[in-house]
């Protein structure tokens, strides 16, 4: 990029050295001096191989990722629909550079009252509203979002300087973080969830009327370090809703706790299972483990059915450490069915997860699941093995959305049950999509604020030969469809 910028400086310093710049202002005369043939040479696209970088892609000598760790403790407080939470940040600069301040991540701050994302609305005027829609967006005081940020500490509990501009945070260190050097920090903030049926959003949570519970899908709850590298330095492009994210590798250590009735999985493999599952289900995980067929029921749609009648005012903490992931997202409500398979990858066992509340049943218990574990072991063929131990797939109203180990899938049958086609192959399509999205960007970890098309490109191809090979295998679950899927264009939240 560097050089193609540089390119055009010089374009424009010939043109204002020779008073050319008010002739070329004409945008048929500018096609003149530059080469639009389609079938041009691309080098003037690409920038030049460097230590960094090699002229074939690859990591030159000098090539390098910064680090970033997290030890973080969240409380989801369910009846104020909020979340509290504190962290540890241990950022590592593995670059040759010093720096002398960091980049945070505050991506909730989309929601804040003030935010300029309210102002801006990329579809434009609808052709008609609901009563409620026209209440919810011109009449109600707007959502009173985004992260309360409590303090910003160094690891002596001393205050460090930051400043927030909307939805990112710079951190000022009293002495510049050396190359090779760590640097910890703690943070402690607090958020309103939104409802994200009525309010949109990638995380929130879905109001059940009928029974008073909700179903939390939960991200970008936590500050989450920018990236730094060699091209562009701090990447630290505004979160406005629509774009998606770009983040450095860590390990986490993340403790959640919630209402003790709650069912909960989430990013990373849990550190105290036998705190937070009852004796049955740990005796029914264990024959998941070996069932390879067919799903295993951990929690039954009767034992989910029961919970949603308790409200327990008493809390549970689950307990997760995951290693080299970019990212970190977690699901909770006493709504949810879980059930789980394992599946062959390579010469590992993975297993497929699916938590759905009642609402997305029969089609969730069905396929779901199944799905997951098709999707892992296409995507493994065509691609690389999959490395994680599981991967979960949640049933929410609306969203497609994922996040390492985890995704947030629509897909809902009638109240009665029925459902069509459209529906199923939607649920089905999406499934595949946002499991898909683990292998990109989750594993080869591209910038999606800057460049979506890569992940959303090479993975809808992933997406179009799995569904081709599950129509030919099992055309009982998804006939062969026709061409890459249009889910994308027909959902605006199917990321
Ligand atoms: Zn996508």
């Amino acid at each position: 990029m560097k050089a193609i910028n540089f390119k055009l400086i010089m374009i424009s310093l010939i043109f204002s050295f020779t008073g050319m710049s008010q002739e070329v202002s004409d945008d048929s005369k500018q096609k003149g001096h530059l080469n639009t043939n389609k079938f041009r040479q691309m080098y003037q696209e690409f920038s030049s191989p460097n230590m960094f970088r090699t002229a074939a892609g690859a990591p030159g000598p000098a090539y390098y990722q910064q680090q970033a760790d997290y030890k973080i403790n969240i409380e989801l407080d369910d009846q104020n629909k909020r979340i509290y939470g504190d962290e540890i940040v241990t950022y590592t600069n593995n670059s040759p550079d010093n720096l002398e301040y960091l980049w945070v991540q505050l991506d909730q701050n989309v929601r804040k009252k003030d935010s300029p994302s309210l102002d801006k609305d990329g579809d434009g005027a609808a052709p008609y509203y609901l009563p409620s829609g026209f209440t919810n967006k011109f009449i109600n005081k707007p959502f009173d979002g985004g992260f309360n940020v409590e303090y910003v500490k160094n690891v002596n509990g001393k205050p460090l300087d930051f400043f927030i501009n909307q939805t990112m945070m710079r951190i000022d260190m009293s002495t510049s973080l050396k190359s090779g050097e760590s640097f910890s920090f703690s943070i402690k903030w607090w958020y309103n969830i939104q409802d994200h049926v009525n309010q949109d959003g990638r995380s929130g949570y879905e109001s059940f009327k009928s029974d008073g519970n909700r179903s939390y899908i939960i991200a970008q709850f936590f500050p989450r370090m920018a990236v730094y590298n060699e091209i562009e330095g701090w990447q630290n492009y505004q979160f406005w809703g629509d774009g998606e994210f770009a983040l450095p590798f860590g390990n986490y250590d993340v403790k959640i706790t919630v209402p003790s009735d709650h069912i909960l999985d989430a990013t990373g493999k849990l550190q105290n299972r036998k705190e937070v599952f009852s004796k049955n289900m740990i005796k029914r995980f264990n024959k998941a483990k070996k069932s390879f067929d067919k799903p295993v029921m951990i929690v039954t749609q009767a034992e989910a059915e029961l919970a949603e009648k308790g409200f327990s005012k008493e809390k549970k903490t689950w307990h997760f450490i995951a290693e080299n992931v970019r990212d970190f997202a977690f699901a909770s409500s006493r709504k949810f069915i879980w059930d789980m398979m394992a599946v062959k990858v390579g010469d590992k066992d993975v297993m497929a997860v699916s938590m759905y509340p009642k609402e997305g049943n029969p089609l969730w218990e069905d396929y779901s699941t199944v799905v997951v574990a098709e999707t892992l072991k296409t995507y493994s063929d065509y691609t690389f093995d999959y490395p994680y131990h599981k991967a979960i797939s949640v049933h929410a109203a609306q969203i497609g959305m994922e996040y390492p180990m985890i995704c947030f899938n629509f897909g809902r049958p009638n109240i009665d049950g029925s459902y069509s086609d459209q529906v199923k192959y939607g649920m089905i399509g999406v499934i595949i999509h946002e499991v898909g999205h683990n292998f990109f960007p989750m594993i080869v970890n591209n910038d999606e604020r800057q460049w979506a098309w890569m992940d959303e490109g090479i993975n809808t191809f992933v997406q179009y030969l799995t569904e081709q090979k599950l129509g030919k295998d099992k055309p009982e679950i998804i006939f062969p469809l026709r061409g890459i899927s249009l889910q994308k264009r027909k959902s605006k939240r199917y990321s």
